[in-house]
């Protein structure tokens, strides 16, 4: 059983590349973004509640984001594991994951502050079917159509400039401090952008694999 947190800041491609390692490894792929994303667009009553915050860039409620990280790992739908993308990001949850969960590494991925306000700047998303595009490395084949539906290619709501400078705020002040305590922990992997999957899949090749549940 491998148990991995990916964390990074806004622009990292934490999502694309907690993707790539699900696949190397055969895990479920977690992603606390997308969950809140399909709450809101599908207006139930927690995504009426989450929304400003996601649209202003600011981090959501910890007992909002603790329920919906408790109910999606509570349905053990994986056999060989998960990666949990998007959290924990700050002091609390970092302590409720601790004491509620074993995890086996966490990766962190590294990258200045002008390159992540760069890379999503030139991000984008189908409007049909939700498929990530990046203008810089991965564009589509017809420019602003997604390949994969013929969808529209829009930006993220959330990826404003005045939310981008306040998720690379909250970033700093909220999740960089908790790296330090997983690092004394001895949880963490740290990786460039360009060299990461093949770099992390070799560094967690190395740990000791969990065997039990
Ligand atoms: P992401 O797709 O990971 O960039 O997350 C998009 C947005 O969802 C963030 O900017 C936050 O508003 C919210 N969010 C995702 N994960 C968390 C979390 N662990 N704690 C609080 N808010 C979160």
């Amino acid at each position: 059983m491998r148990k991995y947190v990916i964390m990074g800041p806004q622009g990292s491609g934490k999502g694309t590349q907690a993707g790539l390692l699900a696949r190397g490894f055969d895990l479920v792929h977690i992603s606390v973004g997308d969950i809140f994303r399909w709450h809101v667009q599908n207006r139930t009553k927690l995504g009426t509640r989450i929304q400003r915050y996601m649209n202003e860039g600011r981090l959501v409620p910890d007992e909002m984001v603790s329920d919906v990280v408790k109910w999606r790992l509570d349905n053990h739908d994986w056999r060989h594991g998960f990666v949990l993308d998007g959290f924990p990001r700050n002091a609390a949850q970092t302590e409720f994951f601790l004491e509620n969960y074993d995890i086996d590494a966490v990766i962190a991925i590294e990258l200045p502050e002008a390159v992540a306000i760069e890379r999503i700047q030139s991000r984008r998303l189908c409007s049909s079917c939700g498929l990530d595009y990046n203008l810089i490395q991965l564009r589509p084949h017809i420019p602003n159509i997604c390949d994969n539906c013929g969808g529209r290619l829009v930006t993220r709501e959330d990826d404003t400039p005045q939310a981008i400078r306040t998720r690379l705020l909250e970033y700093r002040e909220k999740t960089q401090p908790i790296l330090d305590l997983l690092r004394e922990k001895e949880l963490i992997v740290t990786a460039g952008l360009y060299c990461m999957v093949p770099r992390v899949l070799d560094a967690l090749r190395l740990f000791p694999e969990d065997t039990g549940e």
